[in-house]
């Protein structure tokens, strides 16, 4: 049986993600909800797999690796904190995206730990649209930079963007955050970089998605809105 308020607040995020994304000229098909699952024990993940979900998204790897094992195999495992180098090992066989790529160095490490797995990885790279210094991602402007070293990467895949907008207890006033990233996002799409697929936009969580969809996200991450709120909080 599924757990009735789960299901509750899944159904809830759903029309509010049809509705941001009828707005915005979309159906909610369009839009991958990814339900956030850090903190949160199997036996609760296991609700959102019951109603139907299959993407799921952790920012440790150690709970990324922990949970890998206990739930089915067709969840697809996506990794949304910051990633340390020496920690890629763990996870490049287990991840179907990396949402954190924030450094030439670690995309260098993903594509070599990649190579020895003859995978491809999908990978977004994570901006820091509004520069708050707390937060991990490359600056707007080194964005092409980057892609032109990404793009030289055989075994690494790069899909799209991701951001971290800065928490407001009015999402209206972080539209222009996300307005930001899609124009930078439709910007690369336009100029066709071999190896450069612009498919993701990964913005907005539980306080934030509506407005993130009704700016171009088709990509969600959304946990304290499903689960309820976490015992205790992570970067
Ligand atoms: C925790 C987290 C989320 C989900 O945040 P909620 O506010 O619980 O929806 C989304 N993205 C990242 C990178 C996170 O670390």
């Amino acid at each position: 049986m599924i757990d009735a308020e789960i299901k509750n607040n899944l159904d809830n995020i759903f029309d509010k993600v049809r509705a941001a994304a009828e707005k915005s000229g979309r159906t909610a098909e369009d839009i991958k909800v990814i339900a956030v699952t850090k903190t949160v024990e199997v036996d609760r993940i296991k609700n959102v797999y019951e109603y139907g979900l299959r993407d799921m998204g952790e920012n440790r790897v150690q709970e990324l690796t922990d949970k890998y094992d206990k739930l089915p195999e067709d969840c697809k495992w996506h990794l949304i904190g910051h990633l340390q180098t020496n920690k890629v090992k763990y996870i490049i066989d287990k991840v179907a995206m990396i949402h954190s790529v924030d450094s030439v160095e670690l995309a260098k490490e993903i594509n070599l730990r990649a190579e020895k797995h003859g995978r491809i990885i999908d990978i977004l790279l994570q901006v820091n649209v509004s520069g708050e210094e707390t937060k991990f991602g490359i600056s707007p402007d080194e964005v092409y930079d980057f892609i032109g070293k990404i793009s030289q990467m055989k075994n690494l895949c790069l899909k799209g963007l991701m951001t971290i907008a800065p928490f407001t207890h009015d999402p209206q006033e972080i539209r222009p955050v996300f307005k930001n990233l899609y124009n930078i996002y439709i910007d690369i799409k336009h100029k066709r970089i071999d190896n450069v697929n612009m498919d993701y936009l990964s913005m907005g969580m539980s306080n934030d998605f509506e407005v993130a969809i009704e700016e171009g996200a088709n990509v969600v991450r959304i946990g304290t809105s499903i689960f309820g709120k976490r015992e205790y909080t992570q970067k």
